[in-house]
């Protein structure tokens, strides 16, 4: 076993823990939740513990289609041992319904379905704010290769498929999600968290919001929200 060592990052909803292992590190979920590039701060109960259970369920699912990610193996309620990837500045955002940022950028009501899916990249830079940049920009600032960016494409689109398919059948709609990737032994493997923090996931039958926007938008019972993922997720429950 891994022995945790010193603390070698603390983000917003996660510290990541070096081990005696050079190539493993074990990242630790938080109740602490963020919005708005941390102008918004809040605690949602139970949540490190749900989004480290879904991530961890999700990127299971997604290796036995194909996807490689970091995660080795769940050690706890609140801790997952995953390899130790460099990450890629870069957030990948996918999205099939047109919703928040999008919506605003190009004036399509909340709930428009996309004629295609559209892929976004951020610099991932808070004091920039996360800026959206294209592979022009990725290229110029060498953030990466070309081969490494059709690599990423090729499996955002792919978890894109594989997590609309299963999420469908337990009633759940994937509007739109963030992805990060990192670098480990040459290849690039999806990295970070697939969670109700950086997915939304909309009711199929009700449209009601199941993820983060309840908090970011004060919709209120985000506890409850993020439960329901969970148990449809862990239960294979229809509601
Ligand atoms: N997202 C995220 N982290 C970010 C920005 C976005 O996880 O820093 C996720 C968000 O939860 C949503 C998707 O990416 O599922 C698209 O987010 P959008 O660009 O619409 O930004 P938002 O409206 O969340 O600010």
């Amino acid at each position: 076993m891994a022995q945790m060592r010193e603390m070698m990052y603390e983000g917003k909803a996660k510290q990541v823990f070096a081990t005696d292992d050079p190539t493993l590190a074990i990242i630790h979920y938080k109740d602490d939740a963020t919005a708005f590039n941390g102008l918004k701060k809040g605690t949602i109960v139970g949540k490190g513990v749900i989004n480290n259970v879904v991530s961890n369920h999700l990127m299971t699912l997604l290796k036995e289609h194909g996807v490689e990610s970091h995660l080795v193996e769940q050690l706890s309620e609140r801790d997952t041992l995953v390899r130790r990837v460099q990450i890629v500045p870069i957030e990948v955002i996918v999205r099939n319904i047109a919703a928040g940022s999008l919506s605003k950028r190009i004036g399509y009501p909340e709930g428009t379905k996309l004629k295609s899916t559209v892929l976004e990249y951020c610099y991932k830079n808070d004091d920039l704010g996360d800026p959206m940049i294209n592979e022009t920009h990725i290229a110029a600032m060498g953030l990466a290769t070309k081969e490494e960016m059709d690599d990423i494409a090729s499996m955002a689109l792919k978890v894109n498929e594989v997590l609309t398919d299963y999420l469908k059948d337990l009633n759940i709609e994937l509007i739109d999600f963030k992805l990060e990737f990192g670098r480990f032994d040459g290849r690039i493997v999806l990295a970070d968290e697939i969670s109700p923090d950086t997915c939304r996931f909309w009711d199929s039958k009700t449209g009601e919001k199941l993820d983060k926007d309840r908090f970011r938008r004060d919709l209120g019972d985000v506890e409850e929200a993020y439960q329901e993922i969970l148990h449809r997720l862990m239960g294979g429950e229809k509601k």
